[in-house]
């Protein structure tokens, strides 16, 4: 059967080097070339960027971002067992794929990328879940990469692109949402993955904003969220009691009712809490 890219199908890959999946590794592979290439696709134009790819696998998805015109992909995987197969990929690519041995979770490869930089994963999910956190608060913004696309378990694809008001809204939304536009871009049943997983997944395509939506410091408005949401069935001046004296007034003053609830709250009400409690919860309270 013809490829997109004349290599051999992923099921002789993974039959040719006996690549079978690993449950700890979160192997749930991707064999549909035309899928990975949408994936590819939902990461933007790809042809003026580096791409970091984190957990590459047989290569599915690295062979659709290379066919889709990556101009250089750095991928990292754990799995020595799969690198011969990358090896196969890099040649018919010459130039073009770069693959490191190692957790992505313990290595910084940001030296080893040219911007701009797309970051696109197929990972476990609760690798994905970890990654997503650390990128979303770099120490400094704009971080190293301008878009992330991203598979997880759909359940985790709602809590980062979920609205106030919805059951999934909650700190991941503000996180990603206060510097960041979110959106699913695809929808995936378990039966499009070799092995087929429990649950429905969902690719997220994350853009990074050059300045966040609303002035707030970055520290103080996770604290503000956690405390918030780490209740969020209380009202905000109970859950919110130990953040600053006469929390009450404080909420009052940048138009929160107290008897509101975490869910409730929109991040530009979020960033006014933060710029007022700033003084009292230690952090830097930003301009006016
Ligand atoms: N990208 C391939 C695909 O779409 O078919 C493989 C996806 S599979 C869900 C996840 C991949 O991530 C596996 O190849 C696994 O070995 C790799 N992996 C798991 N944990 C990792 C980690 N901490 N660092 C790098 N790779 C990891």
């Amino acid at each position: 059967m013809a490829t997109i890219d004349g290599l051999p199908p992923l099921r002789e890959v993974i039959a040719a080097h006996g690549l079978v999946a690993r449950k700890q590794l979160g192997q749930n592979f991707l064999l549909d070339l035309n899928l990975t290439a949408r994936i590819a696709r939902a990461a933007g134009d790809l042809t003026a960027a580096d791409v970091l790819e984190v957990g590459p696998g047989p290569g599915g998805l690295t062979r659709g971002l290379l066919a889709e015109g990556a101009r250089h992909v750095l991928a990292v995987e754990k799995d020595a067992r799969c690198l011969p197969a990358l090896a196969e990929i890099a040649a018919a690519y010459p130039g073009r794929l770069e693959v490191v041995e190692g957790d992505a979770l313990e290595l910084d490869l940001t030296g080893r990328l040219t911007p701009p930089v797309r970051v696109v994963a197929n990972l476990p999910y609760n690798v994905g879940t970890e990654l997503l956190v650390r990128w979303l608060t770099p120490a400094v913004w704009p971080p190293f990469w301008e878009s992330l696309t991203l598979m997880f378990q759909k359940e985790v694809a709602e809590r980062i692109v979920a609205r106030p008001g919805e059951d999934a809204y909650g700190r991941l939304a503000i996180l990603a949402q206060w510097r960041c536009t979110a959106r699913v871009v695809l929808m995936l049943p378990p039966q499009a993955f070799t092995p087929a997983p429990k649950v429905h997944s969902a690719v997220v395509h994350l853009t990074a904003l050059p300045v966040p939506r609303f002035a707030a410091d970055a520290r103080v408005l996770q604290r503000v969220t956690a405390m918030a949401f780490g209740q969020r069935r209380k009202m905000l001046r109970a859950s919110l009691r130990g953040l600053a004296p006469q929390i009450e007034a404080v909420l009052e003053s940048v138009g929160i009712p107290p008897t509101a609830r975490a869910e409730e709250i929109d991040i530009e009400r979020f960033s006014a809490l933060a710029r007022a409690v700033a003084p009292a919860a230690g952090g830097q309270a930003p301009p006016a």
